[in-house]
């Protein structure tokens, strides 16, 4: 790890960096998803590196999602376990959502290496997509899932997605909630509930809006729900890139 002094004003993203290249080295993460974390951290950079509020709502709309869903998945990829792989676990636990391995650049070796990093930080069980069974409308290694898993489920959280996906679960009625710090990205266009944050800082909060909002009655949740507006989180994000004041 790199030793970073306490004192260092972008020690958060520089920590955050060695997480990444952690990940690569224990073979969790694709050597591709280091440029994708490059892209992410250009625009953490220009949004100032903090959680703007129109993340927090997000995290709000989508903790309704996920709480309101019949089959809700938490589908997790190698920058995501790298990052976050404790706060996945809990958010599992707290909206009964169970995890399931999904990959981009495929390989057995690394989808095992997914699961088993989930499971030393407190996983029950990892779902892992399976050869016979496989998402229609979808051309990348990314359509085999699991059977109990994203096969059926109507709520699908995928933080660090990617673009062509997640049109795809779109159009086959799936719900999207995503994480991702391009508030221009087709990802973010295409997807539900889109919370323009770091995966780092948007999972404590999303976390506790679950908390928050487990008491609340169904009514409430589907009028949260209901009252969100996607594009106008997105505006607000660009608004604030584009006035330089990052
Ligand atoms: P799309 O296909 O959606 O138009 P893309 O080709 O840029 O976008 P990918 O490279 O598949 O998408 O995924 C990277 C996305 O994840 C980028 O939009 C990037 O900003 C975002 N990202 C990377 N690291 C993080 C992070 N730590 N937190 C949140 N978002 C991140």
């Amino acid at each position: 790890m790199t030793d970073v002094p306490e004192s260092h004003p972008r020690r958060a993203s520089l920590l955050t960096r060695d997480l990444i290249v952690a990940g690569v080295e224990a073979g969790i993460t694709s050597p591709h998803g280091l440029i994708a974390h490059g892209r992410g951290e250009a625009y953490d950079y220009l949004l100032g590196e903090a959680s703007g509020p129109w993340a927090l709502r997000a995290c709000e709309a989508a903790a309704a999602w996920l709480l309101a869903a019949d089959h809700p998945v938490l589908s997790v990829n190698g920058n995501a376990a790298a990052l976050v792989p404790a706060e996945l676990v809990r958010l599992s636990r707290i909206t009964g959502a169970p995890l399931e391995v999904n990959i981009f650049h495929g390989s057995r070796e690394r989808e095992r290496a997914v699961a088993a990093h989930l499971e030393a930080h407190g996983a029950e069980r990892v779902l892992r997509p399976e050869a016979g069974t496989a998402l229609e409308g979808l051309d990348s290694n990314r359509r085999y899932v699991h059977p109990e898993g994203l096969l059926r489920a109507d709520v699908i959280f995928v933080p660090l997605e990617d673009g062509d996906r997640c049109e795809a679960l779109r159009r086959m009625g799936r719900q999207v909630l995503t994480v991702d710090l391009n508030p221009l990205s087709r990802t973010s266009r295409a997807a539900t509930v889109t919370i323009v944050d770091n995966v780092v800082r948007a999972l404590p909060a999303l976390i506790a809006a679950a908390e928050r909002l487990g008491g609340e009655t169904d009514q409430s949740r589907a009028a949260r729900i209901a009252a969100w507006d996607n594009a106008a989180a997105l505006g607000e994000a660009e608004a604030r890139i584009r006035s330089g004041g990052g």
